[in-house]
């Protein structure tokens, strides 16, 4: 697929074409734990890396690779390693950029399921965490130090809709030659394309707008080709030869592709996290109609952001960044046009009990811990999402007591308005 063709052809296209043993137009699922070696000489050029082809459905499968392709593709990358999750994507991630004793900077304004994963899971591997703040640009640089070997961000935060200032942050990781990660799920590709902005590695929960549909888990790592990995001796697992591959020294061998290539090579293998090719097969179906469900659902997320704003007798305060006094407008205008997304959250009066009771009035908006389905979503992060976190973590993650976040869906607006309403008058 040409990179001439415009986004919403490529959403489509990108990375497939027909089968080549059956001519079916739909990339099938192959749903196979392994391939059948053309012979000896074949299985050890695969083994060792000297060939690019299906070895064992743990480490690649053709399903996944179509899904690979056209996410490399929307965003600009060099190549993809699709996973079982998007928590599986950062673990996958920073694996192959951290040791024990090392740290990464990451944003507090994130997913509170990443900041426990950060905060916990990845303690007990002696990767240390030092917090920085999305609207202080400068606090990255002041939390680097000389142990510090990524920065990871969200584009649009979860779930706070606070927009950041990717290129700004990518400037302070290039003069500290660390790569800079974005999780871009809830803008995804069709509203920002962080390499564009000098970010390194886009990650997405695959699980959220890319599939749509919320009925299956994945994650995708995209390697944008762009960082130095042998500039110094910051990360051994893509400079040295590497005992496992024969010395294969990764980043000399696969230059711009090195980093996908480690985390499927290692990691996947390793650690083990893959998709499902039946997962790929419904991401892959549900992704064909992203940017047509992204813009409808930015489009009514603005609408139920106004009407939300002249709701006094409910509603103490309104964070979506496409509203013209939000303190990101600016930002929104830059990094993300057509829309600031479809995930916001707004203040309800009466604080922590009001939030649970207008969640319970709701009877159009599904109550889940999901966002990006194509259905509308609410959820009351204090007692969910967020629970896991102090007081003080919440309120900075943009998940105090009185908040109610919103995933806004494709219905007719008026329909979630009308829903909204009831539960507010029936408060
Ligand atoms: N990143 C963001 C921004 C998320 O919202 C989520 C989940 O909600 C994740 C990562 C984790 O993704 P998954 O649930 O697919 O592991």
């Amino acid at each position: 697929m040409s990179n001439k063709h415009e986004f919403q052809t490529r959403v489509i296209h990108a990375g497939s074409q027909a089968d080549p043993a059956t001519k079916a137009q739909i990339t099938p699922i192959y749903q196979t734990t392994s391939y059948v070696f053309d012979d000896v000489d074949h299985a050890a050029r695969l083994f060792a890396l000297q060939e690019f082809g299906n070895i064992y459905s743990r480490i690649n499968n053709p399903t996944n690779d179509v899904l690979e392709k056209r996410l490399a593709d929307l965003e600009g990358g060099t190549a993809a390693l699709a996973v079982s999750s998007g928590h599986a994507a950062q673990l996958t991630t920073l694996h192959n950029l951290l040791k024990s004793g090392q740290n990464l900077v990451a944003a507090k304004q994130l997913y509170g399921g990443t900041i426990n994963q950060f905060n916990h899971a990845f303690k007990q591997f002696g990767w240390n965490v030092h917090w920085a703040d999305a609207k202080d640009n400068d606090s990255f640089k002041r939390a680097i130090d000389k142990n510090t070997r990524a920065i990871h961000i969200e584009s649009i935060a979860n779930p706070g809709g606070i927009i950041t200032d990717i290129e700004a942050i990518a400037r302070i990781a290039e003069q500290a030659h660390i790569p800079l990660i974005v999780d871009n799920t809830l803008a995804s590709p069709y509203l920002i394309r962080p390499f564009e902005y000098g970010a390194n590695i886009v990650l997405h929960s695959l699980t959220k707008f890319i599939n749509g549909h919320a009925n299956a888990l994945g994650g995708i790592i995209i390697d944008g080709g762009n960082f130095n990995w042998s500039k110094d001796d910051r990360y051994p697992i893509l400079k040295d030869p590497n005992q496992s591959y024969g010395g294969l020294e990764f980043h000399k061998a696969l230059d711009n592709i090195a980093f996908a290539i480690v985390c499927r090579a290692l990691s996947l293998r390793d650690l083990g996290a893959c998709l499902s090719p039946f997962n790929a097969f419904l991401t892959l179906n549900g992704l064909q109609t992203l940017a047509l469900r992204m813009q409808k659902q930015c489009d009514n997320a603005l609408r139920l952001a106004l009407f939300l704003r002249q709701q006094d007798a409910y509603v103490s305060w309104v964070s979506y960044a496409g509203l013209k006094d939000d303190p990101h407008y600016s930002l929104a205008q830059k990094y993300t046009p057509k829309g600031a997304g479809a995930v916001f959250t707004f203040g309800i009066k009466g604080g922590h009990e009001a939030g649970k009771k207008f969640v319970s009035n709701l009877k159009l908006l599904t109550h889940v811990a999901n966002v990006g389905d194509l259905r509308s979503l609410v959820i009351h992060p204090s007692s969910t999402t967020h629970s896991q976190l102090t007081e003080e973590q919440k309120i900075t993650a943009g998940a105090g007591p009185d908040v109610i976040r919103l995933s806004v869906g494709i219905e007719n607006v008026e329909d979630i308005i009308n829903d909204i309403q009831q539960a507010f008058e029936n408060l």
